[in-house]
């Protein structure tokens, strides 16, 4: 069956519109390769038109000055809004990312929509501080939105990640507009219909569609923009925050990671196994999280490859259309050329291929796919750079250590810190490794487990800032003190 191709526009102002040149860019499908949207590609007018609009519905429209119940309201409205509609957010993720649609519309969309209603309750609790000074003065603080955030999304998660950083921008009273990554532009443009739905005003939610250089870049220069709230590579973060300097924008950055799995010789190996498998398979690994380096005490060793092997070889590789697919493919042909440019390296390197390194075995209507075989390396060297540079693929390598310092030592030994995760049933070293692995976020026995209160970003060059529950808060909102003399 021939797939429809999707005409997408640009949302600026509650309507979605083309862009002033009607230059538009096409959108492919990972799986097949085919034409599968044709995307309206703002120019730099539409994106001053976009700031220039959301700054007039931060000042002048209600968004701010409604009170905090009412924005709340339309905010839990656009939760729901987004759980009836979450076979199409999830379809169009299958789509243009690739992504198996079944775990996408039970888990991602579920999140997306918790990440709205959650910051919706969360501001509804939320008060300020008081210093009483003697009779003389009331001295008291007041959280205010901060003005337009540009919200740039990466390619991996396009959805979900939109409304972590959505959900609190706007429940702070703040207005967006929100930049899609240009390879996964599809679920992200439904926000605005949804936020239309759910009664939030025009000029509040934005969506400008085009490439990071161009597009991205208008965003991060353009003075109307207060803040920027960025997920992607680390490269491209550096060159955010340079154009961000001269309007001096605040930043909120979550970037690329390297994360040290570490598999102590006293891990339940029933736990660690898939546990480790989902660290390093989900999304294709193409998750800023992955368990990517993953250490293996050496009393322990040829167990765990033997059992991780068989795992990953049991993972069904396939259409992510389809039900019972854990891996489909990257996400575009420049992301795959890179992703198995690092087999090459492996190979120079001197790692033990263990398994993977080709393209599975396919059905026909995928076969032109960009697929990958979950593969797995052994190497010695942790600093060889498949153990150093973020492939963001379904490629991990094993290294031995012998001691707890050496996994450690190992573990640190990156220019990465957004997380680790260790398996060990010693309850003392499990808490030595947490305190001593530098990294935002530490899964024990766990990966990937999520509370939305909980603060979630990187040390050293996997970030700036967290986001999260009152850490999202802060970013987005400016504390104000008012002083009132009482006499
Ligand atoms: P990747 O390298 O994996 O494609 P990026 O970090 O480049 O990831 O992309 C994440 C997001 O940042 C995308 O929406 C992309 O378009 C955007 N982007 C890329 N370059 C820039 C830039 N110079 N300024 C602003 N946004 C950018």
């Amino acid at each position: 069956m021939k797939t429809e191709v999707k005409e997408i526009g640009l949302y600026i102002n509650g309507e979605y519109v083309p862009s002033s040149d009607n230059e538009t860019f096409n959108v492919t499908n990972p799986a097949t390769q085919e034409l599968i949207a044709r995307v309206s590609e703002a120019t730099v007018e539409d994106v001053e038109r976009a700031c220039q609009v959301a700054r007039e519905a931060f000042e002048i429209g209600p968004w701010r000055k409604i009170t905090v119940q009412e924005r709340s309201a339309k905010l839990r409205k656009m939760a729901d809004i987004i759980l009836e509609r979450k076979e199409d957010i999830a379809r169009y993720d299958a789509m243009d990312v690739g992504k198996p649609y079944e775990s996408t519309v039970a888990h991602e969309v579920a999140r997306a929509a918790n990440n709205i209603r959650f910051f919706a309750d969360f501001v509804e609790e939320q008060g300020g501080e008081t210093y009483p000074m003697r009779e003389a003065y009331i001295n008291f603080t007041r959280y205010e939105p901060v003005g337009v955030a540009a919200l740039i999304t990466p390619w991996n998660v396009p959805f979900m990640l939109t409304t972590w950083k959505l959900g609190p921008c706007l429940a702070a009273g703040n207005t967006a507009v929100i930049k899609p990554a240009e390879s996964t532009p599809l679920s992200v443009s439904l926000l605005g219909e949804i936020a239309k739905e759910a009664g939030i005003p025009d000029g509040v939610v934005n969506v400008v569609q085009g490439q990071g250089a161009t597009v991205g870049n208008t965003l991060t220069t353009h003075p109307e923009v207060d803040l920027i709230s960025f997920t992607g590579s680390t490269t491209t973060g550096k060159s955010i925050l340079k154009s961000g300097a001269d309007t001096l924008k605040k930043v909120s950055f979550e970037l690329g990671g390297k994360a040290a799995n570490i598999i102590f010789d006293d891990a339940d190996l029933e736990k660690a196994v898939p546990g480790s498998i989902r660290a390093a398979f989900m999304n294709s690994g193409q998750v800023c999280l992955a368990g990517s380096r993953i250490l293996v005490q050496r009393s322990i060793f040829d167990n765990f490859l033997e059992k991780f092997k068989k795992a990953a070889m049991d993972l069904k590789v396939g259409d992510p259309q389809e039900k019972g697919i854990d891996m489909g493919p990257l996400v575009s042909k420049v992301h795959y050329n890179k992703v198995t440019s690092y087999l090459d390296v492996a190979k120079e390197e001197g790692a033990t291929l263990v398994c993977g390194g080709k393209r599975p075995v396919l059905p026909d209507h995928v076969k032109n796919g960009y697929y990958l075989e979950p593969t797995i390396y052994v190497h010695n060297n942790p600093k060889s750079r498949i153990c150093q540079e973020e492939i963001f693929g379904p490629v991990v390598t094993l290294i031995p250590f012998d001691t707890e310092e050496e996994a450690l030592q190992i573990a640190n030994d990156t220019e990465y810190g957004l997380n680790g995760v260790v398996w060990t049933e010693n309850l003392q070293r499990a808490h030595r490794i947490s305190y001593n692995v530098r990294a935002g976020t530490i899964w024990v026995n766990c990966w990937f487990v999520r509370d939305l209160r909980a603060p979630f970003g990187g040390f050293k060059k996997s970030g700036i800032g967290r986001e999260g529950g009152q850490h999202s808060m802060e970013f987005f909102t400016e504390v104000k003190n008012i002083c009132m003399a009482l006499n």
